[in-house]
């Protein structure tokens, strides 16, 4: 279940934390999230460190679909509709700004880095696309409406951003990283906050910081931001396919359980199947089926899943953690495109150390307000699950485990920690492995 990223790229090794220390910024969590805001933050000569639990990239990171763009499905209409031209643009602005850094960074970085426009596709909806196209006039983007498609099926309707892109996350990490102070295999189990400065805990050895930086995907400080409220996570999976016809374009569906396309050498990769961890949905054997009716002598060459922290209004959480802890931040809530949201994560969270002015800032400020629908959908799924009479319970708060039979693993539908048979930890935002052993 090795990711093609993984099958193509090495990491470089970083030492583990040995004696406590001092540091003016501490990151925790290597992946894309925290290995970039550690690059911009080194770059702005800004002291710190990163921690990382296990290898860098080990997380979300390592199982992306890595494509870098600001089309994230069919988002600008609602956002302009709900949330004003200003939220609107700022997001557009954010994203397109992170693909130029890309562009800068990328340079120097072996790393298949590759233009491509990027497609957003219904399968059922002309008008839901045509609103779409209408908003991001309003906002002065040039996306291209079509309803013909490089895709061996016939969608209804279509919107291209040009000039998009696509990449191997793990080389490029693997760029990135080299230049960083980073220690590996040096968990952080917890946080004294204070005024002025504040305690990592990793266990024999604690880092003291005048600010944390929490990039760990999941955020694991429970009694602080409600993000167990606000989060729960979306899992699909994917396929690398050989001997199947190239995409002259990054595809995706606008639906959430839909199809994903793209290049990657001679490689076609593709995936679909997205529903809530802990739930049931399409996996890689029926994806298979579906690609080999187009491609009958397609190879599988990798499988693997992946998941993602999804927002009450899709929309990502960065800046500080809450209101009351003014120098912890967070970067969380990518809603599965947190390649470019990873990258306007750290270009925020650089310009709030500094002491800039961001136009994001007020957009992804975790401390916006959580009253909208899916809030209700979270509470009676975590209450379900809470009340559900079983043995087998997440560690993160308690909820039943479901098991995932395509994974042979144990999932949580609450928030989406992942256990295997055994009772391993393989997902965050759980802390620790489930130990009880399941019945045959
Ligand atoms: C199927 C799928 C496809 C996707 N494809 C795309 C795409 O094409 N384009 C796009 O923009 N986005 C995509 N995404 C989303 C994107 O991959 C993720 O949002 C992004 O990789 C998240 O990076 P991260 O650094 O925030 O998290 P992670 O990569 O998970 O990094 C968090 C790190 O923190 C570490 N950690 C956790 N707890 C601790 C602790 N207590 N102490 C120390 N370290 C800790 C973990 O070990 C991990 O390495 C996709 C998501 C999915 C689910």
């Amino acid at each position: 279940m090795e990711s093609i990223w993984k099958k193509t790229a090495a990491l470089p090794q970083f030492p583990t934390l040995e004696e406590s220390v001092h540091t003016d910024v501490l990151i925790i969590g290597g992946g894309l999230s925290g290995l970039l805001t550690a690059y911009l933050l080194k770059e702005a000569g800004i002291r710190c460190l990163l921690v990382e639990a296990g290898r860098i990239c080990s997380g979300t990171t390592h199982n992306t679909t890595a494509k870098i763009t600001s089309q994230h499905g069919l988002i600008y209409h609602k956002l302009l509709r709900q949330g004003g031209r200003e939220r609107a643009a700022a997001y557009l602005s954010a994203n397109q700004q992170a693909l130029a850094e890309y562009r800068r960074l990328a340079e120097g970085i072996d790393c298949a880095f590759t233009q491509a426009d990027n497609v957003v596709y219904s399968l059922d909806d002309r008008e839901k696309v045509l609103r779409e196209a209408e908003a991001l006039a309003e906002l002065g983007f040039s996306a291209e409406y079509t309803e013909q498609t490089g895709l061996p099926f016939a969608v209804a309707a279509a919107l291209r951003f040009p000039q998009q892109a696509h990449f191997q996350p793990l080389q490029f990490a693997a760029g990135i990283a080299q230049h960083l102070r980073i220690y590996e295999n040096t968990p952080v189990h917890g946080i004294k906050l204070g005024q002025g400065s504040m305690t990592a805990d990793c266990g024999r050895v604690k880092i003291s910081a005048e600010n944390i930086i929490i990039a760990t995907h999941f955020p694991f400080i429970n009694r602080r931001g409600g993000y167990f409220l606000k989060m729960y996570q979306m899992r699909s999976y994917l396929l690398a396919l050989k001997n199947a016809a190239p995409v002259d374009a990054m595809y995706v569906d606008e639906a959430d359980d839909g199809l994903t396309f793209r290049n990657y050498g001679d490689m076609l990769l593709f995936g679909g199947g997205g529903h809530r961890t802990g739930k049931q949905g399409m996996a890689w054997d029926e994806l298979e089926a579906i690609a080999r009716g187009w491609y009958p002598q397609l190879e599988v060459a990798a499988r693997w899943a992946n998941q993602d922290c999804i927002t009450l209004d899709r929309i990502p959480y960065i800046g500080r953690y809450s209101p009351a802890t003014p120098q912890l931040f967070v970067a969380t809530g990518y809603n599965c495109w947190g390649i470019s949201n990873s990258m306007a994560a750290a270009l925020l969270l650089r310009d709030l150390l500094l002491g800039r002015e961001n136009a994001a800032a007020q957009l992804f400020d975790p401390a916006r307000s959580i009253l909208k629908p899916q809030l209700l959908v979270n509470a009676a799924e975590s209450t379900l699950n809470l009340l559900t009479p079983t043995t087998r319970r997440c560690p993160h708060l308690g909820c039943a485990l479901k098991w995932n039979e395509a994974e042979q693993s144990w999932d949580c539908p609450c928030h989406g920690s992942r256990f295997t048979k055994a009772g391993k930890l393989i997902n965050n935002p759980a802390n620790h492995d489930w130990y009880k052993a399941p019945r045959a």
